[in-house]
């Protein structure tokens, strides 16, 4: 990235972060992401109840590989060798877990967040069941508004979250929308979150980093 790339992304960070602030949300900038997971981990007390919502982000900043490590109790419904019996239940128990940890598709520069969903269970957890809400990403998330959030997940980033998971999805061969009736459509929940949900507690982590899709 070029200086010029990083005034103008911490430029457009600051704006989201002022305008998430407004709609009730905590919002914070770090510009690298070893600064941001050194105060998530200082957020999650001991024997905290620790659920993870699916994240490209968050395994790239070693979230996950940390979680694994720390004296918590991690809810991870993607972990290896779960059935997927036991993945559904890990699912619900995230519900009353203390923390959801997760990333956001798009945050908009007026401070709204945008994401869609396979199942529904990482758009649920954002909005109602964990105490405390994380959500990282990096400053390629930010976009104008909620539409230019809706056309930059529907063009680029659902086929590459398709071809990521290995889908049979159209998208996940011509790179492109079809609006497909597939199985495994992963764009079934479109949610918006104009302003911080009344009883849950969200903080939205900006890093000055490519993070993610
Ligand atoms: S609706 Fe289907 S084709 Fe379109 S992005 Fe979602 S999964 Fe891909």
């Amino acid at each position: 990235m070029t200086q010029f790339h990083q005034w103008f992304q911490e430029l457009q960070a600051e704006r989201a972060i002022k305008a998430l602030k407004k709609n009730n949300f905590d919002a914070r900038f770090f510009p690298k992401a070893s600064e941001a997971v050194e105060e998530v981990w200082k957020m999650i007390p001991e024997g905290s109840t620790v659920g993870y919502g699916g994240s490209l982000t968050l395994n790239q900043i070693g979230f996950l590989e940390e979680a694994q490590k720390r004296p918590i109790q991690f809810l991870n419904p993607f972990a290896k060798g779960l059935s997927p019996e036991e993945g559904e239940k890990i699912r619900r128990q995230i519900f009353s877990a203390d923390f959801f940890l997760s990333s956001s598709n798009a945050v908009t520069e007026d401070g709204k967040l945008y994401n869609i969903d396979a199942t529904g269970n990482r758009v649920g957890a954002m909005i109602y069941g964990p105490k405390k809400v994380i959500l990282i990403c990096g400053a390629n998330k930010i976009v104008k508004d909620i539409a230019e959030a809706q056309k930059k997940v529907k063009e680029w980033t659902a086929p590459m979250n398709v071809k990521r998971l290995g889908y049979k999805n159209p998208c996940g061969q011509t790179g492109e929308c079809s609006d497909c009736a597939s199985a495994d459509r992963i764009c079934n929940a479109y949610v918006i979150l104009a302003k911080k949900p009344r009883r849950t507690d969200i903080s939205v982590f900006i890093i000055g980093e490519f993070l993610g899709l």
